[in-house]
């Protein structure tokens, strides 16, 4: 019989532009919204059985703008809010690098490290996984590591990535998923 986590199904978030508006290095609580119909697209999401991991890049740690306590501070409210609305985030993975101030990682999105590592940690296989990011560099490590894509629109990175689907918000995304 087949092992029970062969079977979950995954879904990967990025954070900035997906979860929360992007207002750049977004970093403060007081600073935390929560976008329209994200809430919706979750627990939709939920509803059809995924569950979810956050993987986000936060360079703004690498260049200084903030400390890694003030972004775990913000994961754990975001994670905190969620859960008021019965999303539960299994795991926040971030990238605090940034090549011009801290060289090469392969934790930053595209590259794939980070949906390696929670790939090993829940035992998540690629054919049962899905990425929702909104730039060109969430698809691309969603496509290199080789599981679904959907490119949330943004205006301000016009780039796709050559998503699977495109959607305009958390909502849409969970529809065509
Ligand atoms: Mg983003
Ligand atoms: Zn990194």
């Amino acid at each position: 019989m087949a092992n029970d986590s062969e079977k979950m199904r995954w879904c990967f978030l990025d954070m900035d532009g997906v979860l929360v508006k992007d207002k750049g290095h977004i970093h403060k609580i007081e600073d935390m919204e929560i976008l329209p119909r994200a809430i919706e697209g979750l627990q939709m999401l939920r509803d059809s059985g995924f569950r979810f991991i956050i993987v986000t890049n936060q360079a703004g740690i690498a260049k200084g703008f903030f400390k890694h306590e003030d972004a775990h501070a913000f994961n754990e409210e975001l994670a905190r809010r969620l859960v008021e609305k019965g999303i539960v985030i299994e795991a926040t993975y971030m990238c605090p690098h940034h090549p011009n101030h801290t060289g090469d990682c392969l934790c930053r999105k595209p590259g794939t490290g980070m949906l390696e590592e929670a790939a090993r940690s829940f035992s998540i296989r690629k054919e049962n996984a899905v990425l929702i990011g909104d730039k060109g560099s969430d698809i691309e490590a969603g496509k290199r590591w080789g599981c679904k894509t959907v490119w949330i629109r943004n205006s301000q990175y016009p780039d796709s990535g050559k998503a699977d689907v495109e959607a305009d918000d958390l909502a849409e995304a969970a529809r065509v998923i």
